[in-house]
């Protein structure tokens, strides 16, 4: 069984996918630390993630780059939106995430686009979503947590671009599928929308 999820930044998208993935005993793949982590590498070539050439070199980064703590930054996140809208960096991510989806005991992968792209043929499929102000109140709170000063509004702003980006780029734009359960968390604690998830999962193969 391939469970996809997907949705945009600070949604509760990968909670929800960890939460799944230990539910129904199923292997998790983040897909965003694979984009993140070509982010981070063309910083650490001293690229510019908007050059395809740059971008796309930096797609042969070492694995363990993927344990790099500054993959969970901020910054991190804003070169892995530029990265990503590269259809060639997208083509080279296609296959590692591919074999993960198909691996006979099943997956759960999250992401932007793995129930339109990567896997179309998942058995269920759920669009996770909140509003730009609630996901914009999580990181804040998140990020003070980790004693990183910054305002509300800037990370607001943040958010809605890449939003934007991610929803605007030609390749693989960030979009529900059609077959797609839309979950919106804005309302729901953490406990709340994993039961909530669970649940909607437990029904949708029912
Ligand atoms: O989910 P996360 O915030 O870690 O993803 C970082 C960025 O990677 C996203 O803003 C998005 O642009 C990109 N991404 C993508 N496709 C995926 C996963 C992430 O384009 N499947």
């Amino acid at each position: 069984m391939i469970i996809a999820v997907d949705g945009p930044t600070a949604s509760g998208k990968g909670t929800i996918a960890q939460a799944l993935a230990e539910h129904f005993g199923l292997p998790h793949l983040d897909t965003g630390l694979l984009y993140r982590a070509v982010g981070r590498q063309v910083a650490i070539n001293d690229g510019d993630a908007d050059d395809p050439a740059q971008a796309l070199a930096a797609c042969d980064f070492p694995d363990e780059l993927l344990d790099d703590p500054a993959l969970r930054s901020e910054e991190t996140g804003g070169l892995a939106s530029r990265v990503s809208v590269h259809p060639a960096v997208r083509q080279a991510l296609f296959e590692r995430q591919r074999a993960f989806a198909t691996q006979p005991e099943g997956a759960v992968l999250d992401g932007r686009d793995i129930g339109t792209v990567i896997a179309p043929e998942a058995e269920v499929k759920l669009y996770v979503t909140a509003s730009v102000q609630e996901r914009a109140r999580r990181r804040w709170l998140e990020m003070t947590g980790r004693e990183v000063e910054i305002s509300l509004d800037a990370i607001e702003q943040d958010i809605a671009k890449r939003d934007a980006r991610d929803i605007g780029r030609a390749d693989a734009p960030l979009r529900a599928a059609p077959d797609a359960l839309v979950f919106d968390t804005s309302h729901f604690d953490r406990d709340q929308a994993i039961a909530e998830a669970i649940a909607a999962v437990e029904a949708a193969l029912a």
